[in-house]
């Protein structure tokens, strides 16, 4: 292992630890059985706060109380949902600083790079479907004879929402703005990890929602997060988190035949072609792999796939921008990679890593810190760049959702795609070159519901995202992933005598 990585370790007091209680009805609750669970500071091992552990009893109160809401929200004309979206935006906004620093105390995501971005973003998707509501228009179809066909767009019901915690307010508010902009009511069950900062957020939104609209369920997966998809008051699972549970998700859904959103995992290819200004590149590739929110991404772009032409040198630049990451306090400043999120994760990454090691792939820089050090503590993994990589190895196939990039090289284009689409994932993926033709030609062959050519950072409000392949079903971030996915669509049809 190799790494001159800098350290940042001047350590930031986190925000000090209490019990945060669950949003139901309008209510905060500890839940009916009150126990609590504890969120820990992955940096630091410290508990930070607590939140309930919800069973079957809260989630059917949950699902009850946003269906007593439902009518009276559908009903609701949409410039006052647009009023009340953009009202929380301006909370949130307002307090950005705070909701960052407790995401990143929770999460060990580093708060310049990451949580305050993170925090934008949420502001911008709830401005953004608060900015949409005048567009859920239905059509009108002619058909001839006297008849007046359209359609309307009408919300689903109880939207029941289930996010993860590696960008959970993030996913919070977009699922947030996608289901309430649309005329749904919501439960949200939180992640174990990272509730705190998402129970901000809905304090805010409680504060301008009527009762019942918006709760939130905190609590463990197997319980909480399993009574939602089986309760039968909900009338859509929109589900982001691993593909083994999106499987199941989505065998509850068909249960009842609901229908379901899901936002899985990823193995996103990123493919190097030999004219790329080499530094630029570097740059962007190492901003796709998310190092700053450690590589734990659903759209990391972990598999670089670089021309056999410039492979060494590519990678000489890519390891010096490894290299200048500085991996510390995720409440420092300076710190551009806090730490992973919790112990499993992190065995995880030193058993992929290990694992490629053994069958034969070498570290280029990164591994683990040197455990005398500053960093040899925490759940801190350096960013790390692999090569000696067979495309068929658990490393390059399997999502390590770590700070773990594998390089490997390619010789012709069709080659380069192949190897791209070898993988059962299909949700990001990235082209870097500067001819036109080869980028258009290569991100229309990629089997991926998101490509970027020649741009590495994350997504914008409007454009519309998820996966194909096991990476998931729907689309999120935009009018069209709202209205396919948290509308449906009537057609009435009137005889007019005419
Ligand atoms: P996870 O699937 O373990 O957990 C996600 C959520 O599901 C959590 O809230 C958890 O409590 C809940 N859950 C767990 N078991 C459950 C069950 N039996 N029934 C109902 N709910 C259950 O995923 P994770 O480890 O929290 O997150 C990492 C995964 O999420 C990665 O695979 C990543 O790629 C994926 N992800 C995808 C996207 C995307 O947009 N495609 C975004 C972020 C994360």
């Amino acid at each position: 292992m190799s790494t001159t990585s800098t350290t940042a370790t001047r350590r930031v007091a986190p925000p000090a630890a209490a019990d945060s209680p669950m949003l139901v009805g309008g209510r905060w609750t500890p839940g009916a059985l009150d126990r609590w669970l504890d969120v820990s500071n992955p940096a630091t091992g410290e508990v930070v706060g607590r939140t309930p552990r919800a069973d079957e009893t809260d989630v059917r109160h949950a699902v009850a109380a946003a269906a007593a809401a439902f009518p009276a929200w559908r009903a609701t004309v949409p410039a006052e949902r647009a009023r009340v979206l953009g009202a929380i935006a301006d909370d949130v906004e307002a307090a950005a600083e705070p909701m960052a620093r407790l995401l990143s105390t929770e999460t060990g995501n580093a708060i310049r790079p990451q949580t305050r971005p993170e925090i934008a973003s949420a502001v911008a998707l709830l401005r953004y479907f608060a900015g949409t509501v005048g567009e859920h228009k239905g059509e009108t179809v002619p058909l001839g004879g006297g008849l007046l066909n359209y359609t309307l767009r009408e919300p689903l019901g109880v939207v029941g929402a289930i996010i993860p915690w590696n960008a959970p307010v993030q996913l919070a508010a977009v699922k947030i703005a996608m289901a309430l902009s649309t005329g749904n009511t919501m439960v949200l069950k939180t992640a174990e990890d990272a509730p705190l900062a998402v129970l901000e957020l809905s304090r805010h939104c409680a504060r301008h929602l009527p009762p019942g609209v918006l709760n939130v369920v905190t609590g463990l997966g197997e319980e909480a997060g399993a009574a939602l998809l089986r309760s039968d008051g909900i009338a859509k699972v929109s589900f982001t988190g691993s593909t083994r549970v999106g499987r199941l998700a989505m065998a509850e859904a068909a249960r009842r035949i609901l229908p379901v959103s899901l936002e899985l995992g990823g193995k996103s290819p990123a493919i190097v072609f030999p004219d790329a200004d080499e530094d630029d590149v570097a740059a962007g590739v190492v901003a796709g792999m998310r190092f700053t929110r450690n590589g734990q991404s659903c759209t990391a772009g972990s598999r670089l796939l670089v021309h056999e032409s410039i492979f060494d040198s590519f990678l000489d630049r890519v390891r010096t921008r490894v290299e200048a990451l500085v991996v510390g306090d995720p409440l420092a400043e300076a710190t551009d990679m806090g730490t992973l999120v919790n112990r499993t994760q992190f065995d995880k990454v030193v058993d992929y890593v290990e694992g490629g090691q053994r069958d034969g792939a070498e570290i280029v820089t990164g591994g683990l810190p040197d455990p005398a050090g500053p960093l040899g503590q925490g759940l801190y993994h350096l960013p790390t760049l692999m090569r000696g990589v067979d495309p068929s190895w658990r490393i390059a196939r399997e999502e390590i959702f770590g700070p773990v990039l594998v390089a490997i090289p390619w010789t012709e284009e069709q080659e380069a795609i192949e190897m791209a689409n070898d993988s059962h994932f299909g949700l990001a993926a990235y082209v870097w070159t500067h001819d036109i033709g080869k980028a258009l030609r290569t991100a229309h062959a990629l089997e991926a519901g998101w490509v970027q050519v020649n741009r590495g950072t994350g997504q914008l409000p409007g454009m519309s995202y998820g996966g194909v392949k096991q990476s998931g079903i729907g689309r999120e971030f935009s009018l069209e992933g709202a209205l396919e996915g948290f509308t449906s669509r009537k057609t009435i049809t009137v005889d007019t005598g005419v």
